[in-house]
Protein backbone atom coordinates (compact mmCIF):
# COMPACT_ATOMS: atom_id res chain seq x y z
CA UNK A 1 0.00 0.00 0.00
CA UNK A 2 1.49 3.53 -0.77
CA UNK A 3 0.97 5.04 2.77
CA UNK A 4 1.66 8.65 1.12
CA UNK A 5 -2.44 8.70 0.65
CA UNK A 6 -5.06 6.14 2.34
CA UNK A 7 -4.70 4.92 5.58
CA UNK A 8 -7.45 5.22 7.90
CA UNK A 9 -9.06 7.71 5.70
CA UNK A 10 -9.11 5.36 2.52
CA UNK A 11 -13.15 4.81 1.93
CA UNK A 12 -15.68 4.42 -0.05
CA UNK A 13 -18.88 6.87 -0.21
CA UNK A 14 -21.99 4.43 -0.71
CA UNK A 15 -24.83 6.99 -2.31
CA UNK A 16 -27.64 7.09 -0.88
CA UNK A 17 -27.15 4.64 1.87
CA UNK A 18 -29.66 5.12 4.60
CA UNK A 19 -33.15 6.01 5.32
CA UNK A 20 -33.22 9.56 6.31
CA UNK A 21 -34.56 10.61 3.23
CA UNK A 22 -34.46 14.65 3.02
CA UNK A 23 -34.89 14.83 7.09
CA UNK A 24 -30.91 15.62 7.57
CA UNK A 25 -28.34 16.47 5.63
CA UNK A 26 -25.92 13.53 5.35
CA UNK A 27 -22.55 13.91 4.83
CA UNK A 28 -20.23 10.79 3.47
CA UNK A 29 -19.75 7.60 4.89
CA UNK A 30 -16.39 8.29 5.74
CA UNK A 31 -12.92 6.24 6.47
CA UNK A 32 -12.50 2.99 5.56
CA UNK A 33 -14.49 1.06 7.77
CA UNK A 34 -15.83 -0.82 4.95
CA UNK A 35 -13.17 -1.12 2.84
CA UNK A 36 -11.06 -2.51 5.82
CA UNK A 37 -13.91 -5.00 6.69
CA UNK A 38 -14.70 -6.22 2.76
CA UNK A 39 -12.11 -7.79 1.25
CA UNK A 40 -13.58 -7.47 -2.61
CA UNK A 41 -13.74 -10.59 -4.05
CA UNK A 42 -10.21 -11.42 -4.85
CA UNK A 43 -10.78 -14.40 -7.29
CA UNK A 44 -13.42 -12.87 -9.37
CA UNK A 45 -16.22 -15.23 -9.03
CA UNK A 46 -18.51 -13.09 -6.91
CA UNK A 47 -21.20 -15.10 -6.30
CA UNK A 48 -21.60 -14.50 -3.17
CA UNK A 49 -22.23 -11.94 -0.84
CA UNK A 50 -21.28 -11.18 2.80
CA UNK A 51 -23.96 -9.52 4.96
CA UNK A 52 -22.77 -9.26 8.35
CA UNK A 53 -21.51 -11.13 11.06
CA UNK A 54 -22.34 -11.93 14.29
CA UNK A 55 -20.20 -13.09 17.75
CA UNK A 56 -22.57 -15.17 20.55
CA UNK A 57 -22.45 -12.88 22.82
CA UNK A 58 -21.46 -9.71 21.10
CA UNK A 59 -18.48 -9.38 23.73
CA UNK A 60 -16.30 -11.96 24.96
CA UNK A 61 -15.85 -11.05 28.69
CA UNK A 62 -12.02 -11.66 29.78
CA UNK A 63 -12.51 -14.30 32.00
CA UNK A 64 -14.96 -16.31 30.00
CA UNK A 65 -14.20 -20.25 30.54
CA UNK A 66 -12.07 -21.82 28.09
CA UNK A 67 -14.48 -24.53 28.12
CA UNK A 68 -17.22 -22.39 26.65
CA UNK A 69 -16.31 -21.53 22.57
CA UNK A 70 -17.71 -18.76 21.54
CA UNK A 71 -20.12 -18.88 18.42
CA UNK A 72 -19.11 -16.93 15.44
CA UNK A 73 -22.38 -16.17 13.02
CA UNK A 74 -21.68 -15.40 9.55
CA UNK A 75 -23.91 -14.12 7.12
CA UNK A 76 -23.84 -15.07 3.46
CA UNK A 77 -26.56 -15.18 0.22
CA UNK A 78 -25.63 -16.18 -2.99
CA UNK A 79 -25.68 -19.97 -2.59
CA UNK A 80 -22.80 -21.12 -0.24
CA UNK A 81 -22.48 -24.53 0.83
CA UNK A 82 -19.99 -23.89 3.52
CA UNK A 83 -17.39 -21.25 5.08
CA UNK A 84 -14.34 -20.94 6.79
CA UNK A 85 -12.34 -18.71 9.20
CA UNK A 86 -8.85 -18.06 8.42
CA UNK A 87 -6.98 -17.42 11.75
CA UNK A 88 -4.66 -14.75 11.86
CA UNK A 89 -1.23 -15.48 12.20
CA UNK A 90 -1.35 -18.71 10.66
CA UNK A 91 -3.53 -20.21 13.33
CA UNK A 92 -5.45 -22.69 10.63
CA UNK A 93 -8.71 -22.37 9.61
CA UNK A 94 -12.77 -23.32 11.82
CA UNK A 95 -15.39 -24.68 9.67
CA UNK A 96 -18.63 -22.59 9.71
CA UNK A 97 -21.31 -24.55 8.62
CA UNK A 98 -25.48 -23.99 7.43
CA UNK A 99 -26.23 -27.67 7.84
CA UNK A 100 -27.71 -27.66 11.49
CA UNK A 101 -24.79 -28.95 13.03
CA UNK A 102 -23.89 -27.40 16.42
CA UNK A 103 -23.65 -24.53 17.28
CA UNK A 104 -25.51 -23.93 13.88
CA UNK A 105 -29.19 -23.51 14.94
CA UNK A 106 -31.10 -23.92 11.57
CA UNK A 107 -29.90 -25.50 8.54
CA UNK A 108 -30.10 -23.48 5.17
CA UNK A 109 -31.30 -20.27 6.55
CA UNK A 110 -27.50 -18.89 5.06
CA UNK A 111 -26.35 -17.94 8.58
CA UNK A 112 -23.16 -20.01 8.87
CA UNK A 113 -22.03 -20.77 12.14
CA UNK A 114 -18.76 -22.37 14.25
CA UNK A 115 -17.00 -22.45 17.30
CA UNK A 116 -14.26 -20.26 18.24
CA UNK A 117 -11.99 -21.13 20.97
CA UNK A 118 -11.62 -18.75 23.60
CA UNK A 119 -7.58 -19.05 23.91
CA UNK A 120 -7.71 -17.89 20.27
CA UNK A 121 -9.14 -14.45 20.77
CA UNK A 122 -7.42 -14.21 24.19
CA UNK A 123 -4.23 -14.94 22.66
CA UNK A 124 -4.81 -11.96 20.20
CA UNK A 125 -5.75 -9.72 21.87
CA UNK A 126 -2.88 -7.43 22.66
CA UNK A 127 -2.84 -4.02 24.30
CA UNK A 128 -2.16 -1.92 21.12
CA UNK A 129 -5.74 -3.18 19.67
CA UNK A 130 -7.46 -1.62 22.39
CA UNK A 131 -9.57 -4.84 23.38
CA UNK A 132 -10.71 -5.79 19.40
CA UNK A 133 -8.23 -8.73 18.62
CA UNK A 134 -8.05 -9.13 14.64
CA UNK A 135 -9.12 -12.66 14.43
CA UNK A 136 -8.59 -13.36 10.88
CA UNK A 137 -10.41 -13.56 7.61
CA UNK A 138 -14.11 -14.99 6.59
CA UNK A 139 -15.10 -16.65 2.93
CA UNK A 140 -17.57 -18.74 2.02
CA UNK A 141 -17.21 -21.78 0.11
CA UNK A 142 -19.28 -23.38 -3.45
CA UNK A 143 -18.45 -26.86 -3.79
CA UNK A 144 -15.54 -26.52 -1.78
CA UNK A 145 -14.00 -23.72 -3.44
CA UNK A 146 -13.29 -20.72 -1.76
CA UNK A 147 -15.56 -18.07 -3.29
CA UNK A 148 -16.15 -14.19 -3.35
CA UNK A 149 -15.42 -11.64 -1.05
CA UNK A 150 -13.91 -11.99 2.80
CA UNK A 151 -14.33 -10.45 5.81
CA UNK A 152 -12.21 -9.44 8.48
CA UNK A 153 -13.35 -10.10 11.32
CA UNK A 154 -12.34 -8.48 15.08
CA UNK A 155 -13.35 -9.89 18.20
CA UNK A 156 -14.43 -7.69 21.34
CA UNK A 157 -13.56 -8.30 24.74
CA UNK A 158 -14.49 -7.06 27.75
CA UNK A 159 -11.06 -6.14 30.21
CA UNK A 160 -11.32 -6.64 33.87
CA UNK A 161 -11.44 -2.74 34.71
CA UNK A 162 -15.22 -2.79 32.94
CA UNK A 163 -16.94 -5.28 35.14
CA UNK A 164 -17.32 -2.72 37.99
CA UNK A 165 -19.56 -0.39 35.22
CA UNK A 166 -23.27 -0.62 36.28
CA UNK A 167 -25.76 -1.59 34.59
CA UNK A 168 -29.37 -1.09 34.81
CA UNK A 169 -32.51 -2.40 33.12
CA UNK A 170 -35.39 0.30 32.90
CA UNK A 171 -38.19 -1.84 30.46
CA UNK A 172 -38.21 -4.93 28.45
CA UNK A 173 -36.59 -2.80 25.69
CA UNK A 174 -34.21 -0.81 27.30
CA UNK A 175 -31.12 -0.82 29.49
CA UNK A 176 -28.53 1.67 30.64
CA UNK A 177 -25.43 2.69 32.03
CA UNK A 178 -23.58 5.87 32.77
CA UNK A 179 -22.47 5.75 29.28
CA UNK A 180 -24.65 4.09 27.38
CA UNK A 181 -28.54 3.53 26.36
CA UNK A 182 -29.49 0.36 25.28
CA UNK A 183 -32.96 0.03 23.62
CA UNK A 184 -34.26 -2.86 21.39
CA UNK A 185 -35.51 -2.48 18.09
CA UNK A 186 -35.37 -5.39 15.45
CA UNK A 187 -35.97 -3.25 12.42
CA UNK A 188 -33.34 -0.80 12.63
CA UNK A 189 -30.68 -3.40 11.08
CA UNK A 190 -33.08 -3.33 7.97
CA UNK A 191 -34.32 0.25 7.69
CA UNK A 192 -31.95 2.29 9.06
CA UNK A 193 -34.72 4.10 10.91
CA UNK A 194 -32.42 6.67 12.86
CA UNK A 195 -35.86 9.27 13.55
CA UNK A 196 -37.32 6.52 15.46
CA UNK A 197 -34.89 5.18 17.44
CA UNK A 198 -33.78 8.36 18.65
CA UNK A 199 -37.23 9.24 19.19
CA UNK A 200 -37.59 6.37 21.07
CA UNK A 201 -34.46 7.10 23.24
CA UNK A 202 -35.96 10.24 24.80
CA UNK A 203 -38.82 8.14 26.87
CA UNK A 204 -35.23 8.01 29.15
CA UNK A 205 -33.24 10.89 28.46
CA UNK A 206 -33.88 14.82 28.40
CA UNK A 207 -33.48 16.60 24.95
CA UNK A 208 -29.96 18.11 26.50
CA UNK A 209 -27.77 16.19 23.92
CA UNK A 210 -26.05 17.80 20.71
CA UNK A 211 -24.98 15.09 19.42
CA UNK A 212 -26.64 11.06 19.18
CA UNK A 213 -24.16 8.20 18.13
CA UNK A 214 -26.17 5.49 16.80
CA UNK A 215 -23.99 2.61 17.40
CA UNK A 216 -25.12 -0.85 16.31
CA UNK A 217 -25.02 -4.69 18.16
CA UNK A 218 -24.79 -7.46 18.47
CA UNK A 219 -24.37 -7.24 14.89
CA UNK A 220 -21.17 -6.65 12.89
CA UNK A 221 -22.71 -4.68 9.79
CA UNK A 222 -20.07 -4.20 6.49
CA UNK A 223 -20.90 -0.83 6.39
CA UNK A 224 -19.04 2.68 6.99
CA UNK A 225 -19.85 5.29 9.39
CA UNK A 226 -21.02 8.68 9.21
CA UNK A 227 -22.20 11.90 9.95
CA UNK A 228 -25.45 13.59 9.45
CA UNK A 229 -26.51 17.22 10.06
CA UNK A 230 -29.94 17.34 11.54
CA UNK A 231 -30.14 21.22 12.31
CA UNK A 232 -27.64 24.27 11.79
CA UNK A 233 -28.02 27.67 12.55
CA UNK A 234 -24.40 28.51 12.30
CA UNK A 235 -23.69 31.13 9.11
CA UNK A 236 -20.32 31.81 7.53
CA UNK A 237 -19.51 28.05 6.64
CA UNK A 238 -21.67 27.40 3.81
CA UNK A 239 -23.83 25.10 5.21
CA UNK A 240 -27.51 26.70 5.32
CA UNK A 241 -29.74 26.74 8.42
CA UNK A 242 -32.17 24.66 8.48
CA UNK A 243 -33.94 22.22 11.36
CA UNK A 244 -35.30 18.95 11.46
CA UNK A 245 -34.68 18.14 14.85
CA UNK A 246 -38.74 17.26 15.41
CA UNK A 247 -38.56 14.28 13.43
CA UNK A 248 -35.90 12.83 16.02
CA UNK A 249 -38.05 13.63 18.48
CA UNK A 250 -35.62 16.87 19.99
CA UNK A 251 -37.66 20.05 20.06
CA UNK A 252 -34.44 21.79 21.04
CA UNK A 253 -30.72 20.54 21.16
CA UNK A 254 -29.79 18.13 18.66
CA UNK A 255 -27.49 19.25 15.60
CA UNK A 256 -26.27 15.95 14.65
CA UNK A 257 -25.86 12.29 14.34
CA UNK A 258 -23.05 10.07 13.99
CA UNK A 259 -23.98 6.47 12.91
CA UNK A 260 -21.26 3.34 14.00
CA UNK A 261 -22.36 0.10 12.77
CA UNK A 262 -19.60 -2.52 13.54
CA UNK A 263 -18.12 -2.71 17.14
CA UNK A 264 -14.64 -3.41 15.34
CA UNK A 265 -14.57 0.44 14.44
CA UNK A 266 -15.98 1.94 17.66
CA UNK A 267 -13.31 3.63 20.04
CA UNK A 268 -14.23 7.32 21.00
CA UNK A 269 -10.42 8.12 21.51
CA UNK A 270 -9.97 7.42 17.48
CA UNK A 271 -9.83 9.76 15.46
CA UNK A 272 -12.90 8.16 14.07
CA UNK A 273 -15.09 10.11 16.30
CA UNK A 274 -13.20 13.57 15.52
CA UNK A 275 -13.45 12.88 11.79
CA UNK A 276 -17.27 12.40 12.00
CA UNK A 277 -17.63 15.10 14.64
CA UNK A 278 -16.33 17.19 12.36
CA UNK A 279 -18.16 17.02 9.86
CA UNK A 280 -21.32 19.23 11.56
CA UNK A 281 -19.36 21.97 10.50
CA UNK A 282 -16.71 20.85 7.58
CA UNK A 283 -16.84 21.27 4.41
CA UNK A 284 -19.80 23.04 3.38
CA UNK A 285 -17.25 25.72 1.38
CA UNK A 286 -17.50 26.01 -2.07
CA UNK A 287 -15.28 27.66 -4.88
CA UNK A 288 -11.97 26.68 -3.98
CA UNK A 289 -12.51 26.18 -0.32
CA UNK A 290 -14.48 23.84 -1.66
CA UNK A 291 -14.53 19.79 -2.18
CA UNK A 292 -13.92 19.06 -5.85
CA UNK A 293 -15.64 15.51 -5.78
CA UNK A 294 -18.17 16.21 -3.30
CA UNK A 295 -16.84 14.17 -0.46
CA UNK A 296 -17.55 17.28 2.55
CA UNK A 297 -13.84 17.27 2.93
CA UNK A 298 -10.62 19.38 2.02
CA UNK A 299 -9.62 20.12 -1.24
CA UNK A 300 -5.82 18.64 -1.43
CA UNK A 301 -4.00 21.49 -0.29
CA UNK A 302 -2.20 22.48 2.74
CA UNK A 303 -5.40 21.92 4.98
CA UNK A 304 -5.67 18.28 4.10
CA UNK A 305 -3.25 16.61 6.38
CA UNK A 306 -5.35 16.65 9.57
CA UNK A 307 -8.37 15.41 11.09
CA UNK A 308 -10.94 16.11 7.90
CA UNK A 309 -8.53 14.47 5.16
CA UNK A 310 -9.29 15.23 1.36
CA UNK A 311 -11.58 13.15 -1.38
CA UNK A 312 -10.92 10.59 -3.25
CA UNK A 313 -12.43 10.43 -6.87
CA UNK A 314 -15.96 10.77 -5.90
CA UNK A 315 -16.08 11.70 -2.44
CA UNK A 316 -14.01 9.48 -0.68
CA UNK A 317 -12.14 10.49 1.98
CA UNK A 318 -8.02 10.23 1.77
CA UNK A 319 -5.39 10.64 4.26
CA UNK A 320 -2.35 13.65 2.84
CA UNK A 321 0.28 11.70 4.57
CA UNK A 322 2.16 14.90 3.04
CA UNK A 323 3.48 18.18 3.72
CA UNK A 324 2.77 20.25 1.08
CA UNK A 325 4.30 23.94 0.45
CA UNK A 326 4.28 26.02 -2.76
CA UNK A 327 6.03 29.32 -3.81
CA UNK A 328 2.56 30.07 -5.92
CA UNK A 329 3.78 27.89 -8.70
CA UNK A 330 5.83 24.91 -7.71
CA UNK A 331 4.19 22.10 -5.65
CA UNK A 332 7.28 20.86 -2.58
CA UNK A 333 6.71 17.62 -0.82
CA UNK A 334 7.59 16.50 2.24
CA UNK A 335 6.66 13.19 3.97
CA UNK A 336 5.10 13.05 7.32
CA UNK A 337 1.95 10.96 9.18
CA UNK A 338 -1.16 13.01 8.65
CA UNK A 339 -2.16 14.81 11.90
CA UNK A 340 -5.18 13.46 14.53
CA UNK A 341 -5.22 16.80 15.60
CA UNK A 342 -8.08 19.53 14.05
CA UNK A 343 -5.63 22.11 11.69
CA UNK A 344 -6.80 26.20 12.60
CA UNK A 345 -9.34 26.09 9.35
CA UNK A 346 -10.86 23.32 10.85
CA UNK A 347 -10.88 24.82 14.46
CA UNK A 348 -12.20 28.13 13.03
CA UNK A 349 -15.57 26.47 10.75
CA UNK A 350 -15.97 24.47 14.27
CA UNK A 351 -16.17 27.94 16.15
CA UNK A 352 -13.20 27.21 18.58
CA UNK A 353 -10.96 29.53 16.88
CA UNK A 354 -11.14 33.30 15.85
CA UNK A 355 -9.58 33.37 12.87
CA UNK A 356 -7.55 32.04 10.19
CA UNK A 357 -4.00 31.99 8.96
CA UNK A 358 -2.80 31.75 5.15
CA UNK A 359 -2.92 28.61 3.29
CA UNK A 360 -3.23 27.58 -0.26
CA UNK A 361 -5.41 24.93 -2.76
CA UNK A 362 -4.08 23.35 -5.52
CA UNK A 363 -5.59 25.46 -8.56
CA UNK A 364 -5.66 21.92 -10.77
CA UNK A 365 -7.61 19.43 -8.51
CA UNK A 366 -7.80 16.95 -11.36
CA UNK A 367 -3.72 17.29 -11.90
CA UNK A 368 -3.35 17.08 -7.79
CA UNK A 369 -5.68 14.01 -7.81
CA UNK A 370 -3.33 12.49 -10.66
CA UNK A 371 -0.29 13.04 -8.75
CA UNK A 372 -1.15 11.72 -5.37
CA UNK A 373 -2.45 8.77 -6.89
CA UNK A 374 1.08 8.01 -8.66
CA UNK A 375 3.10 6.36 -6.58
CA UNK A 376 6.15 7.81 -4.14
CA UNK A 377 4.44 11.09 -5.08
CA UNK A 378 5.86 12.84 -1.82
CA UNK A 379 9.26 12.07 -1.27
CA UNK A 380 10.69 15.52 -1.60
CA UNK A 381 10.06 16.54 -5.09
CA UNK A 382 8.92 19.69 -6.39
CA UNK A 383 6.06 19.90 -8.92
CA UNK A 384 5.20 22.53 -11.51
CA UNK A 385 1.65 23.14 -9.87
CA UNK A 386 0.04 26.20 -9.21
CA UNK A 387 -1.73 27.64 -6.26
CA UNK A 388 -4.32 29.41 -5.12
CA UNK A 389 -4.00 31.34 -1.63
CA UNK A 390 -6.46 30.73 0.95
CA UNK A 391 -7.06 33.87 3.33
CA UNK A 392 -9.33 34.85 6.16
CA UNK A 393 -10.43 37.93 3.62
CA UNK A 394 -11.24 35.76 0.66
CA UNK A 395 -12.96 33.31 3.16
CA UNK A 396 -15.41 36.23 5.08
CA UNK A 397 -15.80 38.01 1.74
CA UNK A 398 -17.14 34.76 -0.08
CA UNK A 399 -19.27 33.29 3.03
CA UNK A 400 -19.53 36.11 5.62
CA UNK A 401 -18.15 36.20 9.12
CA UNK A 402 -19.13 33.00 11.34
CA UNK A 403 -22.25 33.98 13.28
CA UNK A 404 -22.23 33.00 16.18
CA UNK A 405 -18.44 34.06 16.09
CA UNK A 406 -15.73 32.49 18.17
CA UNK A 407 -16.08 34.62 21.15
CA UNK A 408 -19.72 33.33 21.71
CA UNK A 409 -19.82 29.96 20.00
CA UNK A 410 -20.69 26.49 21.96
CA UNK A 411 -17.93 25.02 22.67
CA UNK A 412 -19.26 22.59 24.96
CA UNK A 413 -21.27 19.38 23.84
CA UNK A 414 -23.48 16.48 25.37
CA UNK A 415 -23.44 13.06 23.46
CA UNK A 416 -26.34 10.57 23.67
CA UNK A 417 -24.49 7.21 23.03
CA UNK A 418 -27.49 5.09 21.83
CA UNK A 419 -26.66 0.98 21.35
CA UNK A 420 -29.52 -0.16 19.27
CA UNK A 421 -30.00 -3.80 19.35
CA UNK A 422 -31.71 -6.51 17.25
CA UNK A 423 -33.63 -9.31 19.06
CA UNK A 424 -32.75 -8.74 22.45
CA UNK A 425 -31.41 -6.19 24.78
CA UNK A 426 -27.70 -6.37 25.65
CA UNK A 427 -26.42 -8.52 28.35
CA UNK A 428 -24.28 -6.54 31.35
CA UNK A 429 -21.06 -7.36 30.02
CA UNK A 430 -21.73 -6.35 26.61
CA UNK A 431 -22.89 -3.21 27.59
CA UNK A 432 -19.78 -2.65 29.71
CA UNK A 433 -17.53 -2.97 26.98
CA UNK A 434 -19.25 -0.84 24.82
CA UNK A 435 -19.53 1.89 27.72
CA UNK A 436 -15.74 1.21 28.31
CA UNK A 437 -15.47 2.08 24.80
CA UNK A 438 -17.26 5.26 25.18
CA UNK A 439 -15.96 6.35 28.39
CA UNK A 440 -12.34 6.26 26.97
CA UNK A 441 -13.50 9.48 24.97
CA UNK A 442 -13.06 11.38 27.94
CA UNK A 443 -10.05 10.59 29.06
CA UNK A 444 -6.88 13.00 28.38
CA UNK A 445 -3.51 11.96 27.29
CA UNK A 446 -1.97 10.87 24.04
CA UNK A 447 -3.26 7.44 24.16
CA UNK A 448 -3.55 3.43 22.08
CA UNK A 449 -6.56 3.68 19.69
CA UNK A 450 -7.69 0.74 17.18
CA UNK A 451 -10.53 1.54 14.32
CA UNK A 452 -10.65 -1.93 12.55
CA UNK A 453 -7.58 -3.06 11.19
CA UNK A 454 -5.36 0.22 12.07
CA UNK A 455 -4.51 1.76 14.93
CA UNK A 456 -1.75 4.55 16.62
CA UNK A 457 -1.80 6.80 19.55
CA UNK A 458 -3.72 9.83 19.65
CA UNK A 459 -5.79 12.19 21.52
CA UNK A 460 -9.29 12.89 22.46
CA UNK A 461 -11.53 15.66 21.01
CA UNK A 462 -10.50 18.00 23.80
CA UNK A 463 -7.28 17.93 23.11
CA UNK A 464 -7.39 17.68 19.19
CA UNK A 465 -9.23 21.20 19.18
CA UNK A 466 -5.77 22.36 21.58
CA UNK A 467 -8.44 22.15 24.33
CA UNK A 468 -11.43 24.53 23.16
CA UNK A 469 -13.72 21.62 22.72
CA UNK A 470 -15.15 19.32 24.19
CA UNK A 471 -17.63 16.11 24.68
CA UNK A 472 -18.59 15.02 27.08
CA UNK A 473 -20.16 11.80 27.10
CA UNK A 474 -21.84 10.97 30.16
CA UNK A 475 -25.30 10.07 30.06
CA UNK A 476 -25.96 11.95 33.17
CA UNK A 477 -23.97 15.13 31.75
CA UNK A 478 -24.19 18.23 34.44
CA UNK A 479 -26.26 19.87 32.07
CA UNK A 480 -26.61 22.96 34.33
CA UNK A 481 -23.41 22.83 35.71
CA UNK A 482 -21.45 25.98 36.07
CA UNK A 483 -18.39 24.21 34.15
CA UNK A 484 -19.86 23.91 31.13
CA UNK A 485 -18.87 27.19 29.10
CA UNK A 486 -22.23 27.77 27.44
ZN1 LIG B 1 -15.54 12.27 6.13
Amino acid sequence: MDFRRGGWLAALWLAGAGAAGASAQLTPECLDDRSQILVADPDGRGALNIEYYEWQPAVMPFDRSTALPMTLIVRITGGATSARLTLSSGGGTISLNDLGQAPDVTAGDQLFTGSVPVQSILDRNTPERVNRPIMGQVQGLEAGIPTGPLVNVLASVMPAEARSIAVTTISATARRTPWVLNIRDDNYVNDNGRERVVGAAYAHVPDRYEFVHIVNAPRSLIANRFHGRIRNSVSGIGINSFDTGASYGSPAALIGFSVFPNLSFYDMHGPGVLHETGHQWINGLTGVFGDPRNGAHWPISSLANHVMGFSLAGGPGGTLNCQLSSNGSTLTTQATSSSTYFNSWELYLMGLTPTVPNAFTVTDQTAALNLVNQPNWCNGSTYNLPTTQLSQTLLTNTFGQRSPSFAISRKYFHVLTLVVSNGRTLGDDELRYISLMTARAQNRGVRPWAEGLVGSNGPNFFEATAGRGTLDFRLDGTFAGGFEGN
